[in-house]
């Protein structure tokens, strides 16, 4: 393990135009947790199942419902940065990093100090009022009472991406065009199982491949580098 931290250290030192694309395990190790796990989201006990909940079916229908849920299950605010996010901010600061694509929501990479983030899934962040267009920040959005309302009555939405909305085209475009222009790759904290956004590292034309997961993933074998540990691991000897 330790040979393996050392290569990775020496990859991240010769690389100029590193990308980061990260899924849940990023923000696992802040406390946040992880949909798709067996412990996570989508296995506790709702009145709906949380997949349907996350829909924009269900939201359009129940929105209090969904509210109810999302202000419970979704505020991020209360988390705080780890390791990982502070390094890779660290590394954009020193002109070494391009740019983090994320499958979170959470906003913590920013939070961190991080510029240049790509959120696939979009962010509990923004709010847009769905019938003005006002914009409304996560405070306003946790804090209110039932569904959140614009001061024009309309209803407001949260900026993420739910089951049945599609992802935004310029965000998939710009994630892109960085891991296509970037010499290190590095993909961690997620399995890769969720599409379309683990097929984007198919446009990946560099040098080194990194895989920082902590089980086994279905592009192992297309990897320069695989490190099975926790992230927060990694990175600390960075
Ligand atoms: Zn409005």
């Amino acid at each position: 393990m330790e040979d393996k931290i050392e290569a990775f250290k020496q990859m991240v030192e010769k690389s100029n135009k590193i990308v980061f694309f990260g899924g849940a395990g990023v923000s696992t190790e802040s406390g946040i947790p992880d949909f798709r796990s067996k412990d996570g989201l989508y296995n506790q006990k709702y009145k709906y199942p949380p997949e349907m909940i996350l829909s924009h079916t269900f939201f359009i229908r129940y929105t209090e419902e969904f509210y109810k849920f999302y202000k419970e299950k979704m505020n991020s605010l209360k988390y705080e940065p780890n390791i990982t996010h502070f390094k890779l901010a660290e590394l954009e600061a020193e002109g070494k990093l391009d740019a983090v694509i994320t499958q979170n929501i959470d906003g913590l990479h920013q939070k961190a100090g991080s510029k240049k983030v790509y959120e696939l899934h979009g962010s509990v962040l923004r709010n847009y009022c769905m019938k003005c267009g006002k914009f409304y920040d996560a405070e306003y959005v946790f804090g209110s009472d039932g569904v959140p309302t614009c001061e024009c009555g309309g209803i407001i939405k949260p900026d993420v991406v739910l089951y049945e909305e599609g992802l935004d085209n310029d965000t998939i475009s710009g994630a892109i065009e960085k891991i296509a222009n970037a010499d290190l790759l590095i993909v961690g904290g997620t399995s890769l199982t969720v599409q379309p956004a683990s097929s984007l590292i198919n446009y990946f034309r560099g040098d080194n491949l990194v895989l920082i997961n902590k089980d086994s993933t279905l592009y192992d074998s297309k990897a320069d580098l695989v490190i099975n540990e926790s992230l927060g691991k990694v990175f600390e000897k960075i």
